[in-house]
């Protein structure tokens, strides 16, 4: 195997410098040779005026769609085009965590699927996204809550998905830190996905667009998509701060600029956009091997490899594009903090962001079609599509290769919402700050 970098055709018949394999061995080299072998992650490509597949948006699920295009489905005619620089959107701004305990079968299998593809990523993209399946903890603190997640957990076994039950004890020993028996919400016990846990987010963005770019797509930066061009009811293009760009597929994955983009087309999606936050710590000692939710109130937190507690709550529950967030929703989630976990009261808060969230209307994402010819949208995904990259890259890719749904995101199809086949995951009602 050959460390060191080559050049790959792209898709335009260019050639390109690849980053060639990266490798303790070839970390070793480098270090012996001064550092001087490394180039660019990924090309940094300028648009053409025609591509077979235009993806809107350098989120995770963009450059995934991108990387699968070329590596499952042989499709490397693609431009993935990101209004700023890779990974400054939700996929480097979430809260890193990664699990498959859904509720409603559909979504535990397409979970699923993406937490297996997870487990290989790493070797697949030749990149460390530091995947650790440390386990997510759900908290209950009412007997209807125990019900609630017993026949989640049950759910999920019977699909074959870990899930297990713990005591109060058991919970106590996992997490010494947690007040049991804090006064307004004592502890009942906790559900357990062992393979659950968290990955390095920025470096989920930066493996992908790396090994999309090496496959032969074009990962175009600082090109906003401005307007969508139609003939008819067909979808011919994009018009850009680049200049416009033509393509037999255009497909939309900007998260929580969705319905804006959409719009463009002349089409309503039925997702809102609010603003979701999170906090980091400043760093601390290990005191934190698990994703712990807190069930009585908005909380859950991690402790990431440089010792920092990386913590948020719910949405903050009104419109908004901006990626900052508001005091109440900050104060909730510091006294949901307190409650559970009282010791946390003598840290610092280093940092606390916001990001643009597509609340869909049932609460579950969309992978689809649409009713204009050669438009697909991969979106709604709430605050809950980090962990679904993998899968929902993969998804879309295949629905645009194939024409035709993956099998396992069949039910995230757009037309559910007009026939009333909803997948309601917290059953909260057609209301999008609820779920
Ligand atoms: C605080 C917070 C915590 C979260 N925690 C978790 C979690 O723990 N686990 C989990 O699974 N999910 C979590 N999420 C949700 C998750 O981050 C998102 O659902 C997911 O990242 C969205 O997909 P994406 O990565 O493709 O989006 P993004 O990274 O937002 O990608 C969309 C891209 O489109 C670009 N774009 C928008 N408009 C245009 C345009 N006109 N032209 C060109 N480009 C454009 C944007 O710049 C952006 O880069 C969290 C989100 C936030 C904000």
């Amino acid at each position: 195997m050959n460390p060191l970098p080559k050049s790959h055709p792209t898709a335009a018949g260019a050639r390109r410098v690849s980053s060639g394999r990266y490798s303790g061995w070839r970390l070793f080299l480098e270090g012996l040779t001064g550092q001087r072998g490394w180039s660019r992650a990924w090309a940094k490509a300028a648009p053409r005026e025609r591509y077979r597949v235009v993806i809107v948006g350098g989120g995770g699920h963009g450059l995934a769609t991108a990387f699968y295009l070329a590596t499952e489905y042989g499709i490397t005619d693609v431009a993935v085009l990101e209004q700023g620089p890779i990974g400054l959107g939700n996929v480097g701004r979430n809260t890193t965590i990664i699990r498959s305990n859904y509720f409603h079968p559909d979504n535990i299998r397409f979970y699923e699927y993406s937490l297996k593809l997870w487990e290989g990523l790493e070797r697949k993209l030749n990149f460390n996204a530091m995947v650790s399946q440390r386990g997510t903890l759900n908290l209950f603190h009412t007997e209807a809550q125990r019900d609630l997640f017993t026949r989640r957990a049950n759910m999920m076994r019977l699909l074959g998905v870990d899930a297990e039950p713990l005591s109060r004890e058991a919970v106590k020993e996992r997490v010494p830190l947690v007040d049991l028996d804090n006064g307004r919400y004592p502890v009942l016990g906790g559900f357990l996905q062992r393979r659950g846990g968290t990955v390095r987010h920025d470096a989920v963005a930066w493996g992908y667009a790396r090994a999309a770019s090496e496959a032969g797509a074009d990962i175009v930066e600082h090109c906003e998509v401005t307007g969508i061009a139609r003939d008819g009811s067909r979808v011919t293009g994009v018009e850009t701060t680049r200049g416009p760009i033509a393509a037999d597929t255009v497909c939309l994955a900007v998260a929580g600029h969705s319905s804006r983009l959409a719009a463009m087309a002349g089409l309503a999606l039925p997702i809102e956009s609010h603003v979701l936050q999170a906090f980091v710590s400043e760093g601390v000692k290990p005191v934190l091997d698990v994703v712990l939710t807190y069930g009585a109130g908005h909380f859950y937190v991690s402790q990431s490899d440089k010792g920092g507690l990386v913590f948020g709550g719910a949405i903050d529950g009104y419109n908004s594009y901006g990626q900052r967030g508001t005091l109440p929703m900050a104060e909730e989630v510091a006294a949901a903090a307190m409650t559970l976990l009282p010791g946390l009261a003598r840290l610092k808060v280093l940092r606390q962001w916001g990001g643009v969230m597509d609340m869909s209307m049932d609460g579950s994402p969309i992978i689809s079609a649409t009713p204009l010819e050669g438009l697909i949208v991969n979106g709604g995904w709430c605050y809950g599509g980090f962990k679904a990259i993998p899968a929902g890259g993969l998804a879309t890719a295949h629905l645009i290769a194939r024409h035709a749904p993956h099998p396992l995101a069949a039910h995230l199809g757009l037309e559910r919402f007009a026939a009333g086949r909803t997948i309601d995951e917290r059953g909260a009602g057609p209301f999008p700050y609820a779920h």
